[in-house]
């Protein structure tokens, strides 16, 4: 009988990365609306006539048939929704979704729902896919990242004093969680810090529809350093993708 118990369930996901098990199986990290991030065995996935070879791909939207396992949970069918690579032969598009992939992965634990983040990476993943410079959609998905995980910078107003930002210079302060005005800057050394015109712009790129702020999509110089601040500052390292993003950049 076919139906629906505690033990089976559907979900939609997104690959985030895979491994080899034994010698025909995978295991998959998946980020789904339903459940969060989860991971998944697919048996026999990398014999030529399983049912869900070609389907679980690296970034592929798919719809899942899973079965509860006492450890991992067993992927029983899957439905491709999307696949993003018609143009898998463009690394930059490939760096860049490693690098969303890795920030998910890292940020996310397992078993938590999270369909703000969830619907965030579909939307990436599907724009990376047609963007002509993918890598320039980076800065905006980090922040908003960032912000459906509830650690987005305050940026509208000094961190510190909560006066208003508009139309003043200000400075990242990555451990205050926000932008500081002039008097409140940080003195470190390295203290980065954004004129007027990096300040709009980092609130736009911050921005989600609805918002007071007109949501922009390209980070300036300075607003891209900024972003990159405050999320090496809650990653706790460097992500690893954004070497392979910086040779691409830089080439
Ligand atoms: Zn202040």
């Amino acid at each position: 009988m076919i139906g629906s118990s505690a033990r089976t369930y559907k979900a939609h996901g997104i690959v985030l990365r895979a491994r080899n098990l034994g010698e025909a199986d995978r295991i998959f990290t998946l980020f789904t609306d339903e459940r969060g991030k989860v991971h998944a065995v697919g048996k026999g996935v990398r014999r030529p006539k399983s049912q869900l070879a070609g389907r679980l791909e690296f970034v592929a939207e798919v719809g899942l048939g899973m079965h509860r396992g006492r450890t991992l949970d067993v992927i029983t069918s899957a439905d491709r929704v999307a696949r993003p690579w018609t143009r898998i032969v463009d690394p930059a598009a490939f760096a860049t979704a490693h690098l969303m992939a890795e920030l998910i992965d890292a940020f996310c634990e397992p078993d938590l729902p999270l369909p703000d983040v969830y619907a965030l990476l579909r939307g990436a993943i599907r724009a990376l896919a047609v963007a002509d410079e993918p890598a320039r959609l980076v800065p905006r998905f980090e922040l908003r990242l960032l912000g459906a995980l509830g650690v987005g910078p305050q940026c509208g107003a000094c961190v510190h004093c909560d006066d208003p930002l508009a139309a003043a210079a200000a400075w990242a302060d990555v451990e205050a969680g926000g932008l500081a005005c002039a008097g409140c800057r940080p003195h470190a050394a390295d203290a980065l810090a954004l004129e007027p015109h990096d300040v709009a712009n980092f609130r736009g790129l911050a921005a989600v529809r609805g918002d007071a702020v007109t949501p922009v999509l390209q980070a300036t110089a300075a607003a891209t350093r900024a972003v990159d601040g405050f999320l090496t500052w809650h990653l706790g390292r460097r992500p690893k993708a954004s070497l392979l993003l910086a040779d691409f950049a830089a080439g």
